[in-house]
C-alpha cells in the first residue's frame, strides 16, 4: 500500500483517538493517527489529570484543616505554604502523568504511523493535510471538545476556561463560577478548599442535573454548608470587566452586584469540528456534534465517530469505550452495538457523586416497577473512622433484585460505583450481591449493606411470609 494510502485514519489523539489507533493497529491495520498539536487530548492536559490533582491538594488541606487533633495555627501556616506552590503542582503531575503513559509506546510497537496538523476531507475517502493528501478506507473522528463560551453580553477576553485556569500562579483571592456541572462543581469547591472565596452561578434548581436529584440536592447542601456561596435558577445575562476583575450584576437575592477577581466559564461543551470540512465527506452534523448511530458510525458508511465529538457523554472512559465500539465495526464484518453499560460517571467533589444506569426519576418517567434501597454512610463504621460520613449508596432495583442504578454520593464513590457496574453488566442482582463478603471495615461494604434493606423487604412478601410460616410450623 503506497505510503499516503491507510486502512484506518484516526483523527485525534486524545482519550477515543489513542484507544482507536492502538487498537486498529494491534489488529494489524495499516494505521495513521492525525493529531493537531499534541498526543493526549483534553483529559490529559487540561481535564481529569490537572483537575484530579487540585481536588486531591484541596482535598488534603481540608483535612488538615478540620482534623481536630492538631493544632490549627501550624496548620494555618502549612495551608499558606502550599497555596503558593500548589498550581505549579498541578502542572508538574500533568506532566509527570504525560511521562507515565504507554500511549506513545503502543503506537509504535503497533507501527501507527503520527501525523501532526489539522486534516480537512475533500471526499469521503481523502484527506489533504498541508499539501499532501492522504486516503482511507475508513476513518475515525475522534477530535473532542472545547468549553463552549456562552453569549454573555460584556465577555471579553480575560476570562478563564479548563484550558487556561491551570495557568494562574496561584489560586485566585475570589472566584466566579458559571455552570453548576461537573466541571465548575469540581473547580468550585478545590479552589474554595485552597483559600478562594468563590460563587457558583448555575441557571438550573440545582447541581448536576443529569444525576440522581436528591444526591445532587444533598451534595449542594453540602457545598454550600463548606462555604461555597451558590445561586440557583439564575442566568447570567452580561459581565462587566473591571479594572481588576469581574462583575455580574442582577443575580444574588439583594441585587448586590457580586464581584470577583476570576471568572470561569463551564457553562458547556462544544465538538471540536471546525476546518474538517466534514460537509465534503457527506457527514451529517446535529446541533451537539457528528450524528453517529450505535455502532458508532455516521451517516457516511465508511466514517466513524467517537469522544466528545459526538456530543453524547462527555467522558474519557466513554470515549474509550466508543472508540474499541468504532474500531471493531469499521474493521470487521459482524457489527456491535456500543455498549455504554449504564454509562456510569463520578463527579469527584468530596464527598464524589457516582451515577450508573437509571435515576429514580427516570425509573418513574419510564413506568417501571422499582425499589429503592439505601445505607447511609452516617452509620457506616469506615465512613465514621475516616471522619467521612455523609452520604449515601442508594441502588435502585426491580422486585426480582436486578439492579437497574446505583447513585452514590460518599467517600470514594468513583471506586465503589465499579463493583455495581460490574454486577449490572453481569445481571448480578441484589441476592447475590448481599452474599457476598465485603471486606470490614471497608467502604465497599456499605454496598451490601444497601442490599439488607432488599433482603428485609423480601422477606416481608405475602409469599415468603407464607412460605416461612409454614417451615416454622414444621418445626
Ligand atoms: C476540567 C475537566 C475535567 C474532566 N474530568 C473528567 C473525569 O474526571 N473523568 C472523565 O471520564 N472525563 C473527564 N473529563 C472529560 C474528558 O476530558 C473528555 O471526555 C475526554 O477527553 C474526551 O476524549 P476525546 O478523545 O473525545 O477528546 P480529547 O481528549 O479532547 O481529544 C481530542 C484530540 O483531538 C485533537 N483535535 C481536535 N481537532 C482536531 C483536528 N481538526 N485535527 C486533528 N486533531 C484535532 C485535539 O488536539 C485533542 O488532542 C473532564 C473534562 C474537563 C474539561
Amino acid at each position: 500500500m503506497p505510503d499516503k494510502k491507510f486502512d484506518i485514519i484516526v483523527i485525534g489523539g486524545g482519550a477515543a483517538g489513542l484507544v482507536a489507533a492502538v487498537a486498529a493497529g494491534a489488529f494489524g491495520a495499516k494505521t495513521a493517527l492525525i493529531e493537531k498539536e499534541k498526543l493526549g487530548g483534553e483529559c490529559s492536559w487540561t481535564g481529569c489529570i490537572p483537575s484530579k490533582t487540585l481536588l486531591s491538594a484541596a482535598e488534603l488541606i481540608e483535612k488538615l484543616r478540620q482534623s481536630p487533633w492538631l493544632d490549627s495555627s501550624a496548620l494555618i501556616e502549612r495551608n499558606n505554604l502550599l497555596e503558593s506552590s500548589v498550581m505549579e503542582h498541578v502542572r508538574s503531575t500533568v506532566k509527570a502523568a504525560a511521562q507515565a503513559s504507554k500511549a506513545a509506546d503502543l503506537l509504535k510497537r503497533y507501527a501507527v504511523k503520527v501525523i501532526i496538523g489539522s486534516p480537512n476531507f475533500i471526499d469521503r475517502n481523502t484527506i489533504s493535510l498541508e499539501k499532501e493528501k492522504y486516503r482511507a478506507r475508513h476513518f475515525i473522528i475522534c477530535t473532542g471538545s472545547s468549553p463552549a463560551i456562552p453569549a454573555i453580553n460584556g465577555l471579553e477576553p480575560g476570562f478563564l476556561t479548563n484550558q487556561n485556569i491551570w495557568d494562574l500562579p496561584q489560586p485566585p483571592k475570589s472566584l466566579l463560577v458559571i455552570g453548576g456541572g461537573p466541571i465548575g462543581v469540581e473547580m468550585a469547591q478545590a479552589f474554595h478548599r485552597l483559600g478562594t472565596r468563590v460563587e457558583l452561578i448555575q441557571s438550573r434548581d440545582r447541581l448536576l442535573p443529569r444525576d440522581d436529584r436528591e444526591l445532587a440536592l444533598e451534595l449542594g447542601k453540602l457545598l454550600a454548608e463548606e462555604g461555597i456561596k451558590i445561586y440557583y435558577n439564575r442566568r447570567v445575562e452580561a459581565v462587566r470587566k473591571l479594572a481588576k476583575g469581574w462583575r455580574i450584576e442582577g443575580v444574588s437575592e439583594s441585587d448586590q452586584p457580586l464581584e470577583a477577581d476570576e471568572l470561569l466559564l463551564a457553562s458547556g461543551r462544544k465538538a471540536n469540528l471546525e476546518g474538517l470540512n466534514l460537509e465534503a465527506a457527506g457527514v451529517q452534523l446535529s446541533a451537539i456534534g457528528i450524528t453517529v448511530n450505535d455502532y458508532m458510525r455516521s451517516s457516511v458508511k465508511n466514517i466513524w465517530a467517537a469522544g466528545d465529538c459526538t456530543g453524547n457523554y462527555q467522558f474519557s472512559h466513554i470515549a474509550e469505550i466508543e472508540a474499541k465500539t468504532a474500531v471493531m465495526n469499521a474493521l470487521f464484518p459482524l457489527k456491535r452495538k456500543v455498549n455504554y453499560q449504564g454509562a456510569p460517571w463520578t463527579t469527584f467533589t468530596d464527598p464524589e457523586l457516582s451515577h450508573l444506569g437509571l435515576t429514580e426519576e427516570e425509573c418513574r418517567e419510564k413506568g417501571l416497577k422499582h425499589q429503592v434501597y439505601r445505607h447511609s454512610f452516617s452509620g457506616d463504621d469506615r465512613a465514621i473512622t475516616e471522619g467521612k460520613a455523609e452520604g449515601l449508596v442508594k441502588m435502585l432495583a426491580k422486585p426480582s433484585g436486578q439492579i437497574i442504578g446505583a447513585h452514590i454520593l460518599g467517600p470514594r464513590a468513583g471506586e465503589l460505583i465499579n463493583e455495581l457496574i460490574l454486577a449490572r453488566r453481569k445481571k448480578i442482582g441484589m441476592f447475590e450481591l448481599g452474599q457476598t463478603i465485603h471486606v470490614y471495615p471497608t467502604l465497599g461494604l456499605a454496598v451490601q449493606r444497601a442490599t439488607d434493606e432488599w433482603f428485609a423487604e423480601l422477606a416481608g412478601r405475602p409469599l415468603v411470609v407464607n412460605l416461612i410460616k409454614l417451615f416454622s410450623n414444621r418445626v
